[in-house]
């Protein structure tokens, strides 16, 4: 599966964390990142993990697009919940995306650990999308 990872900079600890036990798993993906959490992580997992450019600069809104293209299977998106951010047009948007394209999102450790663990994440699993132009769902994106 395609993930992607991002971390607001309250939360890239809990990211580090999440993903350095999760390590295991994380290697049968393959990973992108916003660039600060990326380098983070590459670091931490000594895996390679594709870098986007910085959330704040435009991040955000490459994992968005690549979302809208279905290029990415999953979002783990440790958002902060408690300040506010800089692009915060561009979190609301990247969250509207995945909700638009029925992507498994998760915004917190323990949502992120039930996903990582679900039998689904082994393929096989189709995902309804819309259909373009027009309302309506198709299968047609997986993994
Ligand atoms: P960063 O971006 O990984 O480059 O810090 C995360 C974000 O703020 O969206």
């Amino acid at each position: 599966m395609r993930i992607a990872l991002v971390a607001h900079d309250n939360k890239k600890q809990d990211m580090l964390d999440w993903a350095r036990f999760n390590r295991g798993s994380l290697g049968n993906h393959e990973l992108f990142a916003t660039g600060t959490t990326g380098a983070l992580l590459e670091k931490e997992l000594e895996f390679d993990i594709v870098k986007l450019i910085s959330g704040p600069l435009g991040g955000d809104q490459q994992i968005g697009a690549m979302i809208s293209q279905g290029q990415l299977d999953l979002l783990v998106f440790f958002w902060d919940a408690l300040e506010t951010q800089s692009h915060d047009p561009d979190v609301k948007a990247l969250l509207r995306m995945t909700v638009v394209w029925n992507l498994p999102v998760a915004c917190n450790r323990s949502t992120a650990d039930f996903l990582i663990a679900s039998p689904l994440m082994s393929g096989g699993y189709l995902r309804d999308v819309p259909q373009h132009p027009g309302p309506g769902s198709s299968k047609g994106v997986g993994a």
